[in-house]
């Protein structure tokens, strides 16, 4: 077993690296709005062409795309478009194991071309229990018709396509359906964009479901078996979360490093004070841990581990506390110039939307708590 990137995944690595800088570069603060430069670069860049299937052979690179992913996460120094990245990834996945040969023609070379896709899950009424969704899907003679809302939905107000999470009527049981819809779709309507605390540039947003007439040929998977082939798909989100989480503190930890040891103190710079260099101690085992979880989680997935959904749980859960604390032991560090709005604080906002973007704590905790059981049993 052997979790070294290979000289080519370093290649990668480095390459996205650079491409992550230019882009936060590029990136001014407040900017709010979502990145389409920067979304177009990544499709130039090939980053998509590391997962896409294409022909007979698979050359799909699964961890040439992490090293990628790696790379743009630990210098970009903002989320939202490793956020955005990371659900594209998620829809490559479903395509790939779950679509029919029309839907993958369809919507991966949508992906190759830069169109932007939304999955949505969560409802006003059940963000987190996913298992009583409301969005309902009635069988028709010529295939279905769809009521229902969702929220806080990534790209809903700029999307070109969604899957939709949906509850089959009259079915009491394995009753959770997925559909793929295209924009523009009659009936199918986005809100306006969400006023959030940070990942401004991430829009999220509600859709409307009116009557929307669904072809069969659109359902993902099989009808009624919605709920593991989603969990299938979101599992890889859940680790990539927990990847960027992890990698997104580099360069402020470097930055961080920098100020301690010019700032001084009681006639000594900062990082001489044992409380000062535990404080970047913390943010460095957080980065580690993080990280090597969500390797770890990868490498389970990839291999389809049993253990495979509870790691990558745990790799999104540690990898947002981590981020969390971190962003806000940094605030702490630069004294009441981390209290200023600026780099800092932008991030402490920005970290706080991994508590609940991929799923929240609790969700988490009583995922790993069910697959305990499972194992045991
Ligand atoms: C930036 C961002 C992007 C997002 N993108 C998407 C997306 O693309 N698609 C999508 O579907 N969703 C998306 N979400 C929504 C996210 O998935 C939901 O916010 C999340 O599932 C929680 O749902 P909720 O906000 O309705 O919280 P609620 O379900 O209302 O939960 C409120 C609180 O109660 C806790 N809680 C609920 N039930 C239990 C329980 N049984 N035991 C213990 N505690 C419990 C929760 O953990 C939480 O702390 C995004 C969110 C953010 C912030």
């Amino acid at each position: 077993m052997s979790f070294m990137f290979s000289a080519d995944h370093l290649a990668i690595r480095q390459h996205y690296a650079d491409v992550g800088r230019e882009l936060a570069e590029a990136t001014t603060l407040h900017q709010a709005a979502f990145d389409f430069a920067g979304w177009r670069r990544l499709r130039d860049e090939g980053l998509w062409q590391l997962i896409v299937p294409s022909g007979p052979v698979d050359t799909t690179d699964w961890w040439g795309f992490t090293a990628a992913l790696d790379g743009l996460s630990s210098t970009i120094r903002s989320p939202e478009l490793l956020l955005s990245v990371i659900a594209q990834a998620g829809m490559v996945r479903a395509m790939a194991r779950h679509g029919t040969a029309s839907q993958k023609e369809r919507y991966l070379s949508a992906i190759l071309s830069g169109k932007v896709s939304a999955t949505c899950i969560a409802e006003p009424s059940t963000g987190t229990d996913v298992r009583s969704i409301e969005t309902s899907l009635a069988e028709v003679s010529d295939g279905y018709l769809l009521n229902g809302h969702k929220y806080n939905i990534a790209h809903a107000p700029i999307m070109d396509f969604a899957l939709v999470v949906c509850r089959l009527e009259g079915r009491e049981k394995n009753n959770i359906v997925l559909v793929m819809l295209d924009t523009g779709t009659p009936g199918m309507m986005s809100g306006p964009v969400d006023d959030k605390l940070g990942n401004r540039n991430l829009p999220t947003g509600e859709i409307q479901f009116q009557d929307v007439m669904v072809d069969r040929r659109c359902v993902l998977g099989e009808p009624g078996r919605g709920l593991s082939t989603l969990i299938d798909i979101i599992s890889l989100g859940r680790l990539y979360y927990g990847l960027a989480a992890a990698n997104l503190m580099e360069p402020y930890l470097a930055d961080a490093m920098r100020y301690a040891s010019a700032r001084s103190s009681f006639k000594a710079t900062i990082d001489s004070h044992q409380y000062v260099q535990r404080r970047l101690v913390d943010i460095r085992i957080g980065i580690e841990r993080s990280r090597w979880q969500a390797y770890g989680a990868l490498s389970q997935l990839l291999a389809e581990h049993p253990q495979a959904l509870l790691s990558c749980s745990v790799a999104k859960l540690v990898g947002a506390e981590d981020l969390i604390a971190s962003a806000t032991s940094l605030v702490k560090l630069y004294g009441s110039l981390g209290y200023h709005n600026g780099p800092v604080t932008e991030l402490m906002k920005n970290a706080l939307g991994f508590a609940s973007v991929g799923g929240t704590e609790e969700m988490h905790r009583k995922n790993i708590f069910n697959q305990m059981q499972r194992q045991s049993a």
